[in-house]
């Protein structure tokens, strides 16, 4: 296994780098402030419709039940009218989607770059380095690609691949609902044939920019027969390709989240949609599974890089800051207890990209199905894990500063919580690690 950068990789790595400095980090933190300023304009607001509502009452001389009563009114109308605004980096993702980033996964023959899983996971990281937010809102390069790219037929390649690769389509992925989270078999969402058609109903929740997004590769249940923990289950799922504007698909309000803020989070709902009998991820039934978890294993390699990148760019403004703080007429990375801090985070950001790089490498050179899932889970958790570490003792570092909004710190610990969640919890990827490891051992 060698590690060492190809001329090209480093070309890559040093366009995405000069685009991520010029398009995105300037933008870092107002990617966070909407909130902030919502919270500034409804005061605003409010102070006016305080006074105006005080003067009123004063002239009625009502009582201070029914003052309270008109204005928890008057605060729900304003959260209403208030404008929800968009934090989502569109003119980064466009910069990156005309560098051809969007289609780094893509064949040549759908127009994209061609590269594997190790060059996407190189500009994952240097975004990751800078914004987990933006690195999150440019999933379609996995997520979103995956499902089509692994399991399509060559119609829908050609169709939906190539206008990912162009960089003019987002794309995304839905599998979780309400009641099926880390349990995917337990999905509800329903699809039946009729005729040319196929007509889905049911509800997503929590999906990566569902309404920016033009394509969705959304899964639901074609053969309810195959009981979820049955032989047969492997064949109860099948995915389809919903395009943005298909009668009967809906989107849910904008999630207001702990962090990667600048994703917009949305559930999709499927009333009675129908969906062109063609758009069936593979043209046959019953392939679902096999795509979520071909999808999965491959997607949570781009975490392990998300992890990884986060971690690094946290632990070097740390180690900047740490060197030019003063405190006892001495930097403070001159203290032992700092300096320990320092030489952990390092260990944790080295393991991450280690542990990601051999994933993301057994992943382009045709590692095993089975093995190729362990090595995938273990970058997620540990990368994951390390990500928040890292940003926790950032804080520590930081001190009073790191609790500060404008130290870019705050923002840090709260983005990096997600990696511990999405795309499998810690606890899905252990369990997915052990069953692996004894499968193994039973095999000898
Ligand atoms: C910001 C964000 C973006 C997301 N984007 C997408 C997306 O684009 N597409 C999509 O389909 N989904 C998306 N998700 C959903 C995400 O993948 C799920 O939230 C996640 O898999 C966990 O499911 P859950 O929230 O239902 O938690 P639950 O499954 O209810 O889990 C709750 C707790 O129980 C634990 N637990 C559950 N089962 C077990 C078990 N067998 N053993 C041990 N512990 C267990 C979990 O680890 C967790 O700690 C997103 C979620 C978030 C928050």
């Amino acid at each position: 296994m060698d590690f060492e950068l190809s001329e090209e990789q480093k070309e890559f790595k040093a366009l995405a780098r000069s685009v991520i400095e010029k398009e995105l980090k300037p933008l870092v933190l107002k990617l966070d402030e909407k909130d902030l300023y919502r919270a500034d304009i409804m005061k605003e607001i409010l102070i006016k419709d305080i006074d105006l509502l005080m003067l009123k009452l004063a002239e009625e001389n009502v009582y201070s039940t029914k003052f309270i009563a008109a204005l928890e009114e008057k605060l729900k109308l304003l959260t209403r009218a208030l404008p929800e605004e968009s934090s989502y980096p569109m003119e980064f993702v466009k910069k990156m989607g005309e560098l051809g980033f969007m289609g780094i996964l893509i064949p040549e023959k759908y127009d994209g770059l061609g590269k594997g899983i190790f060059d996407c996971v190189l500009i994952a990281e240097e975004v990751a380095k800078v914004c987990l937010s933006a690195t999150t809102a440019l999933s379609v390069i996995s997520l979103g690609t995956l499902p089509i790219l692994l399991s399509g037929t060559e119609e829908q390649k050609k169709k939906y691949l190539t206008k990912i690769a162009s960089g003019d389509s987002l794309a995304a992925f839905a599998i979780t609902e309400a009641d099926a989270g880390s349990d995917v078999m337990a999905m509800k969402t329903r699809a039946v044939r009729d005729g040319n058609f196929y007509v889905l109903n049911g509800e997503k929740q929590f999906i990566t920019s569902a309404g920016l997004s033009d394509i969705y590769s959304v899964f639901a249940v074609t053969n309810p027969a195959a009981e979820p923990r049955s032989v047969a289950a492997a064949h109860r799922l099948s995915g389809f390709i919903l395009e943005k504007g298909t009668p009967g698909l809906a989107f849910g309000k904008k999630e207001k989240k702990l962090g990667i803020r600048a994703s917009e989070t949305r559930s999709l709902i499927l009333t009675d949609c129908r969906v062109p009998a063609e758009n069936l991820i593979g043209g046959k039934e019953g392939l679902g599974l096999a795509t979520i978890s071909g999808t999965l294993t491959r997607s949570r390699i781009m975490v392990g890089a998300f992890g990884a990148g986060h971690a690094s760019g946290t632990f070097e403004e740390a180690l900047i800051y740490a060197n030019n703080r003063k405190q006892f007429n001495k930097s403070i990375s001159e203290f032992q207890a700092i300096q320990h801090k320092l030489a952990d985070m390092s260990v944790l950001v080295e393991t991450a990209q280690l542990l990601t790089y051999k994933a993301a490498w057994s992943a382009d050179h045709g590692a095993p199905k089975n093995l190729l899932a362990k090595l995938s889970a273990q970058a997620k958790y540990y990368a994951s894990n390390a990500a928040c570490k890292v940003a926790d003792d950032a804080v520590q570092i930081f001190g009073g500063m790191g609790f500060m909004e404008e130290s870019g710190i705050p923002k840090r610990w709260r983005d990096a919580r997600i990696l511990r969640i999405y795309e499998g919890t810690d606890e899905i990827q252990k369990n997915e690690i052990a069953r692996i490891l004894t499968k193994e051992v039973s095999k000898k």
